[in-house]
């Protein structure tokens, strides 16, 4: 197509939509394009539709016929709202994960940046910088030789892995480092993993910055998270924490970004656009050229080989603080033991040594409900969900049978709908039932369950939490929600319910997911003076996973983990992608990805393989049925441009069709 050369200006604005490039639009009625900038957002009309775009360049030609292009409707920024680093971020990000610039950006600003009709900029009160409320701590070797190197790299570009088991101190060196930041007049962004679980980590910062901490969670409202937002944009905040999305939080003066529990799944985005939060501080530490800190006591394999590589500068605190020793480990045989609906006697016994010696002790158990099956005892009907390749949980507080997959809930059958007969039996346990059999077991023995469905409410889980530090309860009974972050410094024993449904999980990444899961449990035990005890209960006592885990720790797990990966040339050695597709039609889908596959083999490189189209493990899921191709190379630089190969494929067939089809680079999961 001709260029056309103009002498006008041009404005080329990604908007939210799917499409791959940048719209061009002129100024507004009455202007020449005079004090338009980079990064300002606009109001245009796009299709049918307003929408708030945002400027991306200026240019003086287009590809398109002057006469037919649009005018802007209004600009709604007098300054840059977006800064050219932010903006490149948002290239960045668009490249890599192959989603239209338009869409990235509408990914990331607030709701309410988005609104066309939203002109007027609010000036929210700025919370003056926090004084910095000295701490007493001594702090250890390991933390000081941290710290100092951390602290030397301020203003340039470097990942450390600060690798130290729960309790070492990791937190205390992310305040250490992130007041230098500080001081020096920078911004810090703290990701963690889950708000509501990390209270004494946000007080620790709160109060160790008073007012100078802004916090996104899920319960901001539309305007309080725009006045987030705003503070971080224009550098009023110093210290930005928050969840997976504050990745994306615009930062006027960044200084360092500090990742915690970087081996935490939540970090990925699972829908939309697919980002790793922890990838995305890597890549953005580079963009600002700042350091970057991912914290762990259980490194994710990628980022131990990273370190292997030399990409990565590892700093490890190998001991806990004080007083506190790592926790032992012991193997809970249940073959062959009496077992009290799916607990073994043996570890009741060993449940009430510790509460007769004062101690907390903590059940976990990754499953909800009463029991995860409901069976006919006659004709062995099972309660399946309508939608979904999934078993029914029966819930007896809510008295139904839920899908955790779809959502959907029935009431419980008084008999079974295949013979009628009334003998239904729940198989297998879950935390409800866990409640019920602990209550009966030790009656007078004040205990709590923890999970999505006792802390639904507004601050049920603060108060559960502060009841727990005040010494309400013995027994703690609970699902992740309990493994992460939390600290309970009474907790003297950890006992892990169902590891046997891990270890049969084929999924390549379940094995270090379990690892990290088992240590990260363990890490709630014996913080403080007291010691604590794991108890893992198992039909597989021999497994060479939990041995080695246990016997060895972690670090050796890992290093056996790597030699596999790199045998079965899987992730962190070699780079995946998913393309999943879903439809109505069981038919169409895998038709539709043969289809893709067969026009792909014709054109990628011939290092890229391709594998399917398989079933996702859970073919159907809310009526839909999902099919997935994978494709894996061992050099990014190559996958990359195949995947641009694939979208257009994918997109000259899949949008005339009724399929629905997504991308997925890096996936956790192979579905
Ligand atoms: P992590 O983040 O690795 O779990 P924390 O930083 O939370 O570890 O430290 C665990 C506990 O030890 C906290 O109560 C913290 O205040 C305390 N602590 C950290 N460093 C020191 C130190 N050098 N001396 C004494 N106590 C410390
Ligand atoms: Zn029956
Ligand atoms: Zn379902």
């Amino acid at each position: 197509m001709l260029e056309n050369q103009i002498g006008q200006i041009i404005l080329k604005i990604a908007v939210p939509s799917p499409l791959e490039y940048l719209l061009d639009y002129l100024p507004p009625d009455g202007s020449s394009g005079e004090g338009l900038v980079v990064g300002m957002r606009v109001s245009v009309s796009f299709g049918r539709r307003q929408v708030v775009g945002v400027i991306f360049a200026i240019a003086n030609s287009t590809h398109f016929d002057l006469a037919k292009l649009k005018k802007i409707t209004a600009v709604l920024d007098e300054e840059p709202l977006l800064s050219a680093k932010f903006l490149e971020l948002m290239y960045w990000v668009s490249d890599y994960y192959h989603h239209s610039l338009g869409e990235v950006v509408s990914s990331v600003l607030p709701k309410l940046l988005r609104d066309t009709k939203r002109k007027k900029d609010e000036n929210f009160t700025l919370t003056a910088p926090g004084k910095i409320n000295e701490s007493h701590l001594r702090l250890n070797g390991d933390q000081c030789h941290a710290i100092d190197i951390i602290k030397n790299c301020l203003g340039y570009f470097q990942t450390f892995l600060l690798d130290g088991v729960t309790g070492s101190g990791k937190t205390e060196v992310y305040l250490r480092v992130i007041e230098a930041a500080v001081v020096a007049g920078k911004q810090a962004l703290l990701l963690v993993p889950e708000i509501n679980l990390t209270p004494q980590m946000i007080a620790r910062f709160t109060e160790h910055f008073s007012t100078g901490v802004v916090v996104f969670h899920s319960r901001l409202t539309p305007r309080e998270r725009l006045a987030s937002w705003q503070l971080a944009q224009r550098g009023a905040a110093p210290i930005i924490i928050g969840t997976r999305s504050a990745i994306f939080t615009p930062l006027k003066s960044p200084g360092i970004i500090v990742v915690d529990e970087e081996h935490d799944l939540s970090f990925k985005q699972q829908t939309g656009l697919k980002y790793s939060a922890r990838d995305l501080a890597v890549a953005r530490g580079k963009l600002e050229n700042i350091p970057v800190v991912l914290g762990s006591a259980t490194p994710s394999l990628e980022s131990i080989h990273n370190v292997k590589k030399g990409r990565y500068q590892l700093l490890s605190l190998v001991k806990r603080i004080g007083a506190a020793v790592q926790p032992t480990f012991h193997i809970v045989d249940m073959r062959s033991q009496k077992l009290k609906n799916g607990i073994a006697l043996g570890l009741l016994g060993e449940i009430n040594r510790h509460i007769n010696n004062g101690g907390q002790v903590l059940v976990f158990l990754n499953r909800r409900g009463f029991a995860p099956l409901l069976i006919c005892h006659h004709c062995g009907w099972t309660a399946n969900c309508r939608y979904c390749d999934a078993r029914l949980t029966l819930h007896q507080t809510k008295k139904h049978l839920g899908c955790h997959h779809c959502g959907m809930a029935m009431s419980i059958p008084s008999h079974c709908p295949h013979c009628g007969d009334e003998k239904l039996l729940a198989l297998g346990i879950g935390t409800e039932r866990v409640e019920e059999i602990l209550r009966e077991h030790f009656p007078t023995t004040p205990l709590v369950r923890i999970d999505r469905d006792t802390t639904r409410s507004k601050n049920s889980l603060e108060n559960i939490l502060g009841d727990i530090h005040d010494d309400k309860y013995q027994i703690l009974i609970g699902t992740q929600m309990l493994a992460k972050g939390h600290h309970f410094p009474k907790v003297t024993m950890v006992a892990i319910l169902n590891v046997d449904q891990s270890l049969g999980n084929c999924d390549f990444r379940a094995s270090e997911h379990l690892a990290q899961l088992i240590m990260q449990v363990a890490g709630r035990a014996g913080r403080a003076a007291m010691s604590g005890e794991v108890y893992l209960q198992t039909h597989m006592p021999d497994h060479p996973l939990l041995l080695s885990l246990i016997r060895d720790g972690y670090g050796k797990f890992v290093t056996n983990c790597l030699v596999e990966r790199e045998h079965a040339n899987l992730p962190p050695y070699a780079h995946l992608a998913l393309i999943q597709a879903e439809g109505k039609n069981q038919g169409e889908v895998d038709t539709f990805l043969s289809v893709v596959c067969d026009r792909a083999k014709k054109i990628i490189h011939t290092t890229t393989k391709i594998f399917g189209p398989v079933p996702n493990y859970m073919e159907r899921k809310g009526g839909y049925f999902r099919l997935q191709l994978l494709l894996q190379n061992n050099r990014r630089h190559i996958l990359q441009p195949d995947l641009v190969k694939i979208l257009d494929i994918l997109r000259s067939i899949g949008n005339k069709s009724r399929i629905k089809w997504y991308l997925d680079v890096d996936p956790l999961e192979l579905g």
